[in-house]
């Protein structure tokens, strides 16, 4: 292989910028040119590339974002689109294309191996880890770590004025930000959306705190788990203790990445080049018991998201 292509689609997570220089330094190694395609599967239709060099992706591991940008295509979500994407890349004599994003992405990775025989490889990038065939996917660790600091300072103010605070993190799907956050914060409560919710119990052990002098706490909920504004008109009433709440939001999505998403990032970036060195496509690279692994897409996306009940169990034994 000769010319490769390296896109960041859907939502961006930090780590990514980290992948993009791990596959065009990589490559470069190999002797193979890399393309950036700017907006995800839009630029790749519309034609949006620019050769990167080693030098274009200097000083970008410490950021977060993407320098690609990244977006959501409709239109390749068509067959018609993803056939003039395929036609871009084969004009251009690109041989292979590594798509950086989330379950979507990925999936639009392995339509285009399917219908048109592009080499694809895929590369988790997003928050939420919440791909079943891989450990860990680039930005989840800083995500939550963002989310931990939030915890750190609302836990201060809240035990200065005998409060408990409703932190809402990133996860719709998932409870991955929520279980991690929340347990390494302390949290009290930790509520997801793999878990049915009953704010009895939540009343309870918010009052079994009271009950032993706990006059502050953390609940830290899902968006996906249940409305914000209920959990705590509901708290509120069933325990008499004085809330507040704090949503998270964007701020979890940005900042410099983390040392554990740099390094993953720069080991699935490097295996990912190595596989289309190899002639290979239609895989997605992942992490596994700490050892890179990659698999065929539609065998990885056909292992549904982990939920961790023994941490939950165990975050829960923990929180008072
Ligand atoms: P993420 O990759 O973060 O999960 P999305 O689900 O929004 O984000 O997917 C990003 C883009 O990937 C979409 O805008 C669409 O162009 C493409 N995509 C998503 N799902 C599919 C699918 N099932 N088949 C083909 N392309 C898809």
């Amino acid at each position: 292989m000769k010319r490769i292509a390296v896109l960041t689609s859907g939502g961006d997570a930090p780590g990514m910028n980290a992948a993009i220089r791990a596959v065009v330094r990589a490559a470069n190694f190999h002797h193979i040119e890399v393309y950036g395609v700017s907006r995800g599967y839009c630029g790749l239709i519309e034609g949006d590339l620019q050769m990167l060099s080693r030098r274009s992706v200097s000083d970008t591991i410490q950021r977060g974002g993407t320098i690609l940008k990244t977006a959501r295509s409709v239109e390749f979500t068509t067959y018609e689109g993803r056939k003039k994407a395929a036609e871009v890349l084969s004009e251009r004599g690109i041989d292979g294309l590594v798509v950086i994003g989330g379950d979507g992405s990925l999936r639009g990775a392995n339509d285009l191996w399917k219908e048109f025989g592009v080499k694809t490889v895929g590369v988790p990038g997003t928050i939420d880890n919440d791909l079943g065939y891989t450990d860990r996917t680039i930005g989840f660790d800083t995500a939550v770590n963002t989310a931990l600091s939030a915890i750190n300072n609302l836990r201060d103010t809240m035990s200065s004025h005998d409060r408990v605070v409703i932190v809402q993190v990133m996860g719709r799907h998932s409870g991955e930000i929520a279980l991690h956050a929340g347990l390494a914060g302390g949290a009290e409560v930790i509520l997801v959306p793999e878990k049915s919710v009953d704010l009895d119990d939540v009343a309870s052990i918010l009052n079994r705190g009271k009950a032993v002098g706990k006059t502050s706490g953390i609940v830290v909920l899902a968006e996906g788990a249940m409305p914000l504004d209920e959990v705590m008109s509901e708290l509120k009433e069933r325990t008499g203790l004085s809330f507040r709440s704090t949503v998270l939001g964007y701020i979890q999505r940005g900042g410099s990445p983390s040392m554990e998403d740099r390094v993953l990032a720069s080991r699935l970036g490097v295996r990912a080049v190595e596989l289309l060195k190899d002639n290979k496509g239609g895989r997605v690279v992942g992490v596994k018991g700490g050892e890179v692994i990659d698999l065929p897409i539609s065998e990885a996306l056909a292992i549904a998201p982990r939920f961790d009940e023994v941490l939950y169990e165990q975050a829960k034994m923990l929180s008072l």
